[in-house]
């Protein structure tokens, strides 16, 4: 193997090589830290509630069980689950070792000790790990289409490289690396043409050369890239475009496919190219990204409208009632995303993964944090039967409630991981300051060429748009503060050291300050949030002639619980008052819009689904306020009816 030179590891789920082709560099988590606020209270609550709720659920599937049967003969279950539930256990370790950085936990750390006795020794002594092959039900690399190996093999080397960034314990990403030098001896130097059907294991290779410096990582992951597209995994019963195997990805202008996979793929793309600095590859995903957030992205950031074969539909393909958007798929589009910023510096990235996470992200999970979508409508026409108590459903079931758990539990750990890393996207910085792309109680560290800089953000967020910026600590030279200025903010304000300034967004949407900053300096950035109306594309048929609520980066719905208000009528009158009030009673106090809209009157409609157009019903209908509630709050207070997008009122 070749080694390059040794770099300074960034403690993040993406740290770049010094050197490589970055805009932007990230900050370490612990340099860059949620101080306070809803993202600090839902780190709190996914150590308190939704990690031991993981681990209760991981024995009740089975997943440590398929580990143990293989060692310990008193262990005599069957394996139970999916071909790729390794994976539930190593996302959850993730989640975990990320988690650590915020402080120990014994009990955390005797389940990631008895992970790993129990993982080495499954593990075989060439490095292959998988339960559903050791289990005898498949043979090695047998199933490429279908059999996940190698992307369980990627979660397993993403856990233990956060355990290690985190807690400087090597011991999980040691079994990770074995794994990672037996692929390389099978699939390496291109012994093997195939690939696996579900991208991840690339990003994780690249991110395991980033740790190591062996090169061979490196170029299997591009291996694995440069073969799909090429027709190599199989049909299986979607078709190669579900695997995004028709086109190879240099010349792919669009997503297709299954969203998660498409996405974890271009994740592992970019990767590559902050790496070798291939142009081809950072363009066909930025390409790729333009196509999907133009034509193919909900607005609450959620993407993948198809049920069937969890995938990407046609441009404007968009419905909101038979929306799929599963939660996976909208945290790899903040991975994506998050590349793409590194790479380029645009806020466009920022500002979609500010938009997922206040909305289909947040969404996912209950305010308990103990139950998940893992389907994510943006309408529900009828109360559906609330999900089952201790069950858990199949994905596409979509209950009335957020279910404990899935069939197939990918989201749950994936929502974990991400809460636990979100520290790393908050911040980057480049080598004239720092750059601030998500606004949130938090302290930001770095060290620039003539010593180390750190700044305090306090601010109501996104609640209220006022961001209050303290330089912590500074230098005697001048250097940058950039501030993004979400695309959605028409008015912002800037005041630094007690001064109005004008407001200057550069081309890459951020308002940049450069001046000798001394600590205490402050910076105020006032982004201005009124309630606003917002219509799709008019391309997007199922939304045609209807609008949403917005309100600074929080997309609102209407909901309906127990049936007060008759969702199929309701109507907005644009051009009304938009009224933000703050609902204590709601949630233990949360915003909401208030507006002037009407029920329609349908009864001369009754018995008819048509009519000629010369002789529509005139459209009448009574005054009615309604109440829209932050979409990620839906679904909480029992089975409902919920939507986005409502018509605009028409007098006739
Ligand atoms: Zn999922």
């Amino acid at each position: 193997m070749t080694t390059d030179a040794p770099l300074d590891e960034i403690v993040a789920p993406c740290s770049p090589r010094s050197g490589a082709r970055l805009a932007l560099r990230p900050i370490s988590i612990g340099r860059a830290r949620v101080t306070g606020g809803y993202w600090a209270r839902w780190q709190r609550d996914n150590r308190a509630v939704t990690t031991p709720h993981a681990l209760r659920w991981l024995e009740k599937d089975g997943v440590l069980d398929n580990f143990r049967r293989l060692v310990d003969s008193s262990v005599t279950a069957e394996r139970r689950g999916w071909v790729f539930c390794d994976s539930d256990l190593y996302k959850v370790l993730e989640g975990i070792g990320w988690d650590l950085s915020r402080g120990p936990s014994a009990e955390l750390s005797a389940f990631v000790a008895h992970s790993v006795a129990l993982l080495e020794q499954v593990q075989g002594d060439d490095g292959y790990l998988n339960t559903f092959v050791q289990a005898g039900l498949e043979q090695r690399y047998a199933n490429l289409t279908r059999g996940h190996e190698l992307y369980c093999a990627g979660h397993l080397i993403q856990a233990g490289i956060a355990l290690t960034r985190t807690t400087g314990d090597e011991s999980l990403l040691a079994i990770g690396r074995r794994f990672a030098d037996h692929l390389v001896a099978e699939f390496g130097d291109g012994r093997r043409g195939d690939t696996d059907g579900h991208p991840e294991i690339e990003t994780a290779l690249v991110e395991l050369y980033r740790h190591t410096r062996e090169r061979d990582y490196l170029d299997l992951a591009k291996q694995l890239i440069d073969v799909r597209g090429h027709g190599v995994i199989g049909a299986g019963p979607f078709g190669p475009a579900y695997f995004q195997d028709t086109v190879p990805v240099r010349d792919q202008h669009t997503v297709v496919g299954h969203a998660v996979r498409a996405l974890y793929l271009l994740a592992g793309v970019v990767d590559v190219y902050l790496e070798t600095g291939e142009d081809a590859l950072l363009h066909a995903a930025q390409s790729q990204w333009r196509s999907m957030v133009a034509e193919k992205t909900y607005l609450t950031g959620a993407v993948g409208s198809r049920f069937e074969g969890e995938a990407f539909g046609d441009r404007f393909e968009l419905p909101p009632d038979l929306s799929y958007g599963e939660t996976c798929a909208s945290i790899a589009g903040i991975m994506l995303s998050w590349r793409l910023l590194l790479a380029t510096g645009d806020g466009a990235y920022a500002d979609l993964i500010e938009r997922i996470l206040y909305n289909a992200f947040s969404g996912s999970t209950s305010v308990s944090r103990d139950g998940f979508c893992y389907v994510n409508p943006l309408q529900r026409r009828s109360p559906r039967p609330a999900a089952p108590a201790g069950g858990k459903p199949l994905r596409t079931d979509a209950p009335g409630t957020r279910a404990e758990w899935f069939d197939v539990a990918c989201c749950p750990p994936n929502i974990m991981r991400t809460i636990a890393s979100l520290d790393g996207y908050l911040a980057t910085t480049d080598d004239h300051g720092i750059q601030l792309h998500l606004y949130t109680p938090s302290s930001v560290h770095t060290e620039l060429a003539a010593g180390e800089v750190a700044v305090s953000v306090a601010t109501e967020y996104p609640e209220d748009g006022v961001i209050a910026v303290t330089v912590e600590r500074s230098i005697t030279q001048p250097w940058t503060l950039s501030l993004r200025v979400p695309s959605w903010c028409h008015r912002p304000a800037l005041i630094v050291a007690g001064e109005h300034v004008p407001v200057e967004r550069d081309a890459r949407g951020y308002v940049v300050v450069e001046r000798v900053w001394a600590p205490g300096d402050v910076v105020v950035l006032d982004l201005p949030m009124p309630a606003r109306v917002t219509a799709a594309h008019p391309a997007v048929d199922a939304v045609r002639g209807q609008v949403a609520i917005e309100r600074g980066p929080v997309v609102f719905c209407l909901e309906s619980v127990g049936g007060e208000l008759d969702l199929d009528t309701v109507e907005l009158l644009v051009g009304g008052d938009l009224r933000v009030e703050r609902d204590e009673e709601l949630f233990g106090g949360t915003t909401v819009v208030r507006l002037d809209g009407r029920l329609r009157d349908d009864s001369a409609w009754q018995g008819v689904g048509w009519s000629d157009v010369s002789e529509i019903p005139a459209s009448s209908g009574r005054p009615q306020e309604v109440t829209a509630i932050p979409y990620r709050l839906w679904a909480n207070r029992g089975p409902s009816t919920m939507r986005v997008w409502v018509p605009a009122a028409h007098t006739g």
